[in-house]
């Protein structure tokens, strides 16, 4: 019986596996791929997602192998742009950095090996079932069937969905966001800005330029498709890339360019605010709990800081001898305290302004207006300070006082 099986070697797996497994518990992290595999992404690690990384002493490798940018620039449906530097609070790097998910998962699931986790791939989970004093993992690998046993087994399967319904733990499906995106390479005018674009995109939903080294670029496109919008809208990430790779400034950009590998999509779960985080000796950790930032898609920043908050609670329970249910209801506990303000902030952001009745103004707005800019910048890269102090009200008064 191992202390821990943790299903899914993403960044939240890979975090819990190394916080776990570097102070001594008995680890086993699965997953279906086989590693190096690539996952659908548009690869951005912000600030948050880099101060998890700098704590892993991951970061001083990272920073060899991506691409880092200074700045943001947000672009209206207009076209017109604001740019400001990373904010950097809190001890937090004041930039981001472009890493291909080939690259920086293999890293993580490496350093969690590293640090004492066992790892097997190609092994498919498709059951997790309690037996007497633990869990019994059930799944299918190549030639044959899988089993394995824990007493606390984390989920981190990503936007996946099939366990969590045999596990009884999606009482409704959950809302997802739809998203695509290629490599290009030699791309023309990049810079050390990270380009986010309303323009040519459905609304709500916003289209990236992430560069990476050598004149590459991750270039993709979001959208949301529910509530009012999601009820014309069209549920095609590829028809929004399609859409957005048209625009004057991605025309200019990709002539010349040359497209590397198709162009992949991939659903977003952002439903944190009502999902699930914990069973009997299950917890949940990443996008498996909803874990991504509904305003711009990040899900690998929360899915590190949940992965390890979620090891850091089995640490202190294992310590206690107690992984009652009571005790690891706590983990919710924790969880929302750091992100549901957060999410709330930043779903709200998303209705009120991504629209194609406010983004213009808004934009113009916050062009004009430094501290507009900022506030929404720290918003959208999930700055907790700021947020401690705001509430939907305020922004718009914010909005409106100038
Ligand atoms: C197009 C697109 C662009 C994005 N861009 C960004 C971005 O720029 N920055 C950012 O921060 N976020 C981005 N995201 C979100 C981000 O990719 C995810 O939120 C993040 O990968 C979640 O990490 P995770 O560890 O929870 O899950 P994942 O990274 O999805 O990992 C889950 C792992 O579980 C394994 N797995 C699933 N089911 C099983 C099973 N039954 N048995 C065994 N293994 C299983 C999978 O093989 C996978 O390796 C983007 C998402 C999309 C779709």
């Amino acid at each position: 019986m191992h202390d821990v099986v943790i299903v899914g070697a993403g960044p939240g797996g890979s975090a819990a596996a190394y916080y776990l497994a570097r102070q001594g518990l008995d680890v086993l992290l699965l997953d279906k791929s086989s590693f190096p595999r690539d996952k659908t992404c548009g690869d951005g690690l912000t600030p948050r997602a880099l101060s998890v990384l700098e704590d892993m002493r991951l970061l001083n490798d990272l920073l060899r192998v991506g691409y880092r940018l200074n700045r943001v620039e947000i672009a209206s449906a207009r076209g017109q742009t604001v740019e400001a530097p990373f904010p950097g609070k809190n001890g937090r790097p004041g930039y981001t950095l472009i890493v291909p998910r080939f690259t920086l998962d293999d890293t993580l699931r490496s350093h969690a090996i590293a640090h004492g986790a066992k790892f097997q791939d190609q092994v498919r989970v498709i059951e997790v079932a309690p037996t007497g004093g633990g869990m019994v993992v059930t799944g299918r690998q190549a030639g044959g069937s899988f089993s394995t046993a824990a007493h606390v087994i984390v989920v981190a399967t990503g936007a996946s969905i099939p366990l969590l319904q045999q596990m009884g733990l999606l009482k409704k499906m959950p809302t997802v966001a739809l998203a695509a995106r290629a490599y290009f390479e030699e791309v023309r005018g990049l810079t050390d800005r990270m380009q986010l674009s309303f323009a040519g995109v459905p609304l709500p939903g916003y289209g990236w330029i992430f560069p990476l080294p050598n004149g590459a670029a991750n270039i993709g496109a979001g959208i949301f498709p529910w509530g009012w919008a999601g009820r014309w809208m069209s549920r095609n990430a590829r028809q929004a890339f399609d859409s957005f790779i048209q625009t004057p400034l991605l025309q200019d950009m990709l002539a010349g360019a040359r497209q590397v590998g198709p162009v992949k999509g991939y659903p977003l779960r952002m439903d944190f605010l009502s999902a699930p985080t914990y069973s009997e000796r299950v917890l949940l950790v990443g996008e498996a709990a909803g874990l991504v930032n509904p305003l711009t898609g990040e899900g690998i920043d929360y899915a590190l800081e949940s992965g390890k908050v979620a090891a850091e609670h089995l640490l202190h329970l294992f310590a206690s001898g107690d992984v009652s249910i009571h005790g690891l209801a706590e983990y919710d506990h924790l969880l929302r305290q750091r992100f549901q303000r957060l999410f709330r902030v930043c779903s709200l952001t998303r209705d009120l302004f991504v629209n194609s009745l406010l983004i213009n103004p808004m934009i113009s707005l916050a062009a004009r207006r430094p501290d507009l800019k900022l506030l929404l910048i720290k918003i959208a890269f999930g700055e907790q300070n700021t947020l401690n102090n705001i509430t939907p009200q305020r922004i718009i008064r914010r909005v409106f006082a100038g």
